[in-house]
């Protein structure tokens, strides 16, 4: 299995070459060049294996020059307790008839970005090995608040490498905040900046497409990487979770073999929505990808029209990782819905920088609606898409859950689809206590440890066990800059 650019450039490369790379030359992401077949025969294999294995042999079928045993070896590591709290690793919840959360944020962090960036690391190690690479790596992360603290769980101490974390000043919760800037490791480096999070991509992004700063690096015996959701190391883990859910469905006798279910995702960079879209080409049986977006709906209206217009306000939202306006991973979906027209792709994208919007074509926009639907979620929604669904059915949801929870609903009484659907449930409540508290009726203006204790208290429900070690921790990184000073940051950190 080869890989190339969304762009055109029509050099294909390894899978080892892309994850080392990240991003491709002409600025494109990397995609693979076809979908490998995932027959029924393959899921009835994998149907009582148990996550480390089922995700391996996903992975294999696109990792062709990594060993089954390399894999198998990493999703061992990676997932296992006690790093999950949760043997399952990636669990359903059924929630009602018809409707299953797939819990993702059982990991050392409590988001579902755990299941990506616990193999990054070793996925973009053993790359850098197979492709003789000799510099160390830089690993450079934008973060909405979840992508940077598993990012710096992941490559903590990991020899060879160096991680720094830029977040928005505003714009992530008082638990993400903390959990970043008190981050161990002797690798490792956070850093606020003065703007949004668009702003903090948009700055990372210029670092990696500055040819000067490149060369200075490269001089300096740093190669520069990734973890944010461009790179295919951190896409191709996320397959593994939707072929790993039907596969449960399955085995539970919720399904038989062969029936299609929908999923609902809380969308914001969309990586996430965009690996099962990779696990319905690849034949993973899906009626309907739902795309759930809060305020900040950009994504949704481009669902329903075909048209992406960022040219439109930014809110500030309860469900901060799906405040995006620019969605990187948007691009591999572009590429496939043009029929793999990389000229195509370039044009969307220039579009964008230049006026702040492109138009798909009617063929493009059939494709899209072929397997996606888009729906939007309010502030006032999510919050009584909480209560509710705590009051009724005694579970509580984050957020970003929540927000899917109501799209679905939307989307059920919209359309009379009534297919089995699972809400992928991308975080623990226990870090937005505030807006959770806020949202079944509690005051929420103590610190956040207090929070994290009172929206216990309330409810009964654990907390995870990295946010109760959490409160033990010293603040490690006070630092701020301003989008100008991202650049010399990375070069004071290096050292070198
Ligand atoms: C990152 C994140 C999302 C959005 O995922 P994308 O892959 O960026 O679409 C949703 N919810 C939570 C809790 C997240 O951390």
């Amino acid at each position: 299995m080869l890989f190339q650019s969304t762009r055109g450039s029509y050099r294909k490369l390894t899978s080892a070459e892309v994850i080392t790379q990240g991003l491709a030359e002409d600025g494109g992401l990397f995609v693979p060049e076809g979908f490998p077949d995932l027959s029924m025969n393959d899921l009835l294999n994998i149907v009582s294996k148990p996550y480390c294995e089922r995700a391996a042999f996903v992975m294999s079928l696109f990792l062709s020059d990594f060993s089954f045993d390399e894999i198998i070896s990493f999703t061992r590591e990676a997932y296992s307790t006690p790093g999950f709290d949760d043997p399952a690793i990636a669990p359903l919840y059924r929630l009602e008839k018809n409707t299953h959360l797939l819990e993702l944020w059982h990991g050392p962090t409590s988001a579902f970005k755990d299941m990506a960036l616990q193999m990054l690391p070793r996925l973009l190690k053993a790359s850098v090995c197979k492709t003789n690479e000799k510099r160390d790596v830089c690993v450079l992360v934008a973060t909405s608040g979840d992508t940077g603290k598993a990012a710096l769980e992941g490559f903590r101490d990991v020899s060879g490498t160096k991680i720094m974390v830029f977040y928005p000043e505003e714009g992530v919760s008082d638990v993400q905040k903390f959990q970043m800037t008190s981050q161990d490791g002797s690798n490792v480096n956070v850093v606020a900046v003065k703007g949004n999070f668009d702003d903090t991509q948009t700055g990372v992004k210029a670092i990696f497409s500055d040819m000067f700063t490149r060369s200075e690096l490269d001089k300096r015996n740093w190669l520069l990487s990734s973890a944010n959701s461009i790179n295919w190391g951190r896409l191709v883990p996320q397959i593994a979770y939707y072929v790993s859910a039907y596969c449960d469905l399955v085995a539970n006798g919720e399904i038989n073999l062969g029936d299609k279910i929908n999923f609902c995702v809380p969308t914001g960079n969309f990586g996430n929505i965009l690996a099962a879209y990779y696990a319905e080409r690849m034949g993973l049986p899906i009626g309907c990808l739902i795309c759930a977006s809060n305020r900040n709906d950009v994504l949704a209206q481009f669902i329903k029209t075909g048209v992406y217009d960022k040219n439109r306000p930014f809110y500030t939202t309860s469900s901060p990782s799906m405040d995006i306006l620019v969605s990187s991973n948007l691009e591999r979906l572009l590429f496939e819905l043009s029929g793999r027209d990389g000229a195509c792709v370039a044009g969307y994208m220039s579009a964008l920088s230049n006026e702040g919007v492109y138009n798909i074509s009617d063929k493009a926009l059939s494709e899209l609606s072929r397997v996606f639907a888009g729906g939007m979620c309010s502030e006032e929604d999510t919050k009584r898409t909480i209560s509710e669904t705590f009051y009724n059915h005694n579970y509580l949801l984050d957020t970003h859950t929540a927000v899917a929870v109501k799209v679905l609903k939307d989307f059920r009484a919209e359309t009379n689809d009534n297919t089995l659907s699972v809400v992928v449930s991308t975080a623990s409540p226990f870090k937005f206590c505030d807006s959770v508290l806020e949202a079944l009726g509690y005051s929420a203006s103590d610190g956040c440890f207090e929070l994290v204790d009172k929206l216990a208290e309330v409810t009964r429900c654990k907390i995870p066990g990295p946010l109760v070690e959490l409160r033990d921790k010293a603040l490690r990184f006070p630092d701020s800059v301003n989008i100008e000073g991202m650049k010399g940051a990375v070069f004071e950190f290096l050292g070198r």
